[in-house]
């Protein structure tokens, strides 16, 4: 079974507590309003982890209180969505989707009823791990690509172009930078077997991961110049798909905020 994320909506971006997509009592389960954009995945997945507030956000004490999670049918009456045209990872579509009085069962409320906020954010931290994942795959796939253009492109008196230091330097710069969040990748990883908490880890990996994925692969593609811009080098297709990452599924400016605010204690700013 397949399933997409249902969180981002078009208001309230980033800021995830203002959702207003509003799941309302009905009987013994809920009718879901509301407007979702970025969905990835919704064509193929059967089912979608929706985010909905079940309490109004004038009505809570604490903003943190009154969302829930439902795990819903994407085939389901009143649930409709349109594909967005975009510039990467075009492996997916990703969608607007509407809510129209869609019947939510009592059955398919996941972990607590308007307390889902900590809960989500163990889904969240958990996708962090994967998107981190995939960012040092790219990142090394696109040095292999660069390092053995490398080796071999010799452009001035059969000097191979990965023995000037200008080619080296900044694929080795972001090479370390990639490894040291692979690690940190790992211990995310393990003290989320382990059941403790993993969210400054995760989101540390994934800052330095999706930065030095992207610089790598900005490298590569300049280390094999031309090359690097045609379809057939793979280069082009990992440049368009690792900006993604810099943004999603949470954005720097947002693990900077968190890693001053959690990490060093420092007041939120915002
Ligand atoms: C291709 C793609 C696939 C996606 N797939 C999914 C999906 O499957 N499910 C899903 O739920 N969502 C998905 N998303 C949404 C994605 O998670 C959001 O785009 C991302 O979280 C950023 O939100 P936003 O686009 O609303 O930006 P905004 O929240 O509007 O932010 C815009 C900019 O302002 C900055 N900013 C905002 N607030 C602050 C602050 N306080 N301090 C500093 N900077 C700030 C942000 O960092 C960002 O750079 C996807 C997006 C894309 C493009």
């Amino acid at each position: 079974m397949y399933f997409c994320m249902g969180l981002t909506e078009p208001d309230s971006g980033t800021n995830t507590l203002e959702v207003r997509s509003f799941a309302s009592a009905d009987g013994n389960g809920w009718r879901l309003n509301g407007r979702k954009i970025w969905i990835t995945g919704v064509p193929e997945a059967d089912k979608m982890l929706v985010v909905a507030r079940t309490k109004k956000i004038e009505d809570v004490e604490r903003k943190t209180d009154g969302l829930s999670m439902f795990m819903i049918d994407v085939k389901r009456e009143g649930l409709t969505h349109a594909a967005i045209e975009k510039l990467g990872t075009n492996t997916l579509a990703s969608s607007n989707v509407y809510f129209e009085n869609v019947r939510i069962e009592g059955s398919e409320l996941i972990g607590t009823l308007h307390r889902g906020w900590n809960e989500l954010l163990d889904v969240l931290n958990t996708e962090r791990i994967v998107t981190t994942a995939g960012c040092v795959a790219s990142g090394r796939l696109a040095t292999r690509l660069g390092v053995e253009y490398a080796k071999e492109r010799k452009v001035f008196r059969g000097t191979p172009i990965g023995a000037y230091q200008g080619i080296q330097f900044p694929l080795a710069q972001a090479h370390a930078e990639l490894e040291c969040a692979r690690l940190m990748n790992y211990k995310a990883a393990t003290l989320h077997d382990q059941g403790k908490p993993f969210g400054s880890e995760a989101n540390t990996a994934k800052l330095i991961a999706s930065q030095a994925a992207s610089t790598l692969i900005e490298r590569a593609m300049q280390t094999m110049g031309g090359m690097g811009f045609a379809r057939e080098s793979h280069l082009e297709r990992l440049w368009r798909d690792a900006r993604l990452f810099r943004f999603a599924p949470v954005s720097e400016e947002m693990i900077l905020n968190f890693i001053a605010q959690h990490d060093l204690g420092l007041p939120r700013s915002y």
